[in-house]
């Protein structure tokens, strides 16, 4: 396992792998790694020749200063857990190797970036698009490697690339959850002992509302949902929409075509929360 900070040296040694013939499998992070990272880490060692985990906390991506300023940072943890897997590369670059400019491209995702996500968070995708589309130029990975857990941000990534032409193959995986439920997160390490000790609840919720959408309609079930939040005083519920899975449009019958999926956004304290469920349907 090799640490990189600069990007010629990454590109480099992909180079040469790349020249092997070898296949490259990538899994963009911001650090703070837990089980969730590692599972897209195991999936990319098991699919790849070569693995590169990024390192990064992207500060173009934060529309908030102090969540930039709080958000949990333990390289020689990260290290350790990595060192357990199948990882080849970690590049973990300064701001300035990154950003030696101030990045101006833009980016225009449409309805997908205005909607939960994009209305709380003003610019973040822009974010996203602008540190994704920068690795993926200096990675050029055949694979690269998501949570659902941001299911919103897969979207853009997916309509990033298809938009940009980008040949790379962009695979899903699953949300890995701590044993009570609560969706794995660099965030949850940032929780008080009595907001971790509510958090599960917002699965639960959500695999209620799962329960209910065999009888209710989606706004029901959307304002059954909000009714919970809002009855736990220690939560405050940003948003919670069913959406198509591919326009992100509100659904208002479980009858119309295409996958639904129940997101939701509440702040535990001063932690911002995010988790999804499919409804099957
Ligand atoms: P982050 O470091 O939070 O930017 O996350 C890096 C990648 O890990 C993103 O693709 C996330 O969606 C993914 N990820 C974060 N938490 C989880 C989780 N609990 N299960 C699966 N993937 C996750």
């Amino acid at each position: 396992m090799q640490l990189l900070r600069k990007i010629n040296e990454l590109k480099s040694v992909l180079g040469a792998d790349r020249q092997n013939g070898l296949s490259i499998g990538f899994v963009p992070t911001m650090g703070a790694l837990h089980l969730g990272h590692l599972s897209l880490v195991d999936l990319a060692a098991a699919e790849n020749d070569r693995v590169v985990v990024s390192i990064f906390v992207n500060p173009t991506q934060f529309n908030d200063p102090n969540d930039l300023k709080n958000y949990p940072r333990s390289l020689e943890n990260d290290l350790s857990l990595l060192s357990s897997r199948l990882c080849d590369y970690i590049f973990y670059p300064s701001v300035e190797e990154m950003y030696p400019d101030p990045d101006t491209r833009k980016f225009d995702f449409g309805s997908l970036e205005i909607v939960m996500e994009g209305k709380f968070r003003p610019g973040h995708f822009k974010g996203v698009a602008q540190v994704v589309s920068k690795l993926f130029s200096i990675v050029d990975p055949h694979k690269a490697y998501f949570g659902r857990k941001d299911f919103q941000q897969y979207s853009i990534i997916k309509n990033m690339v298809k938009q940009l032409e980008m040949p790379v193959q962009l695979v899903a995986c699953e949300t890995v959850r701590e044993a009570d439920g609560l969706a794995m997160s660099s965030r949850n390490a940032l929780l008080t002992k009595e907001h971790r000790q509510i958090a599960p609840l917002i699965y639960r919720f959500l695999q209620e509302a799962k329960d209910e959408s065999v009888a209710h309609s989606p706004e029901d079930v959307r304002r059954h949902v909000i009714e919970k939040i809002n009855s736990v005083s220690l939560f405050r519920l940003e948003y919670f929409e069913i959406v198509d899975d591919l326009t992100l449009k509100n659904v208002s019958t479980w009858d119309e075509e295409g996958v639904k999926v129940g997101c939701i956004a509440v702040f535990a304290g001063s932690v911002r929360l995010i988790d999804n469920i499919v409804f099957e349907k």
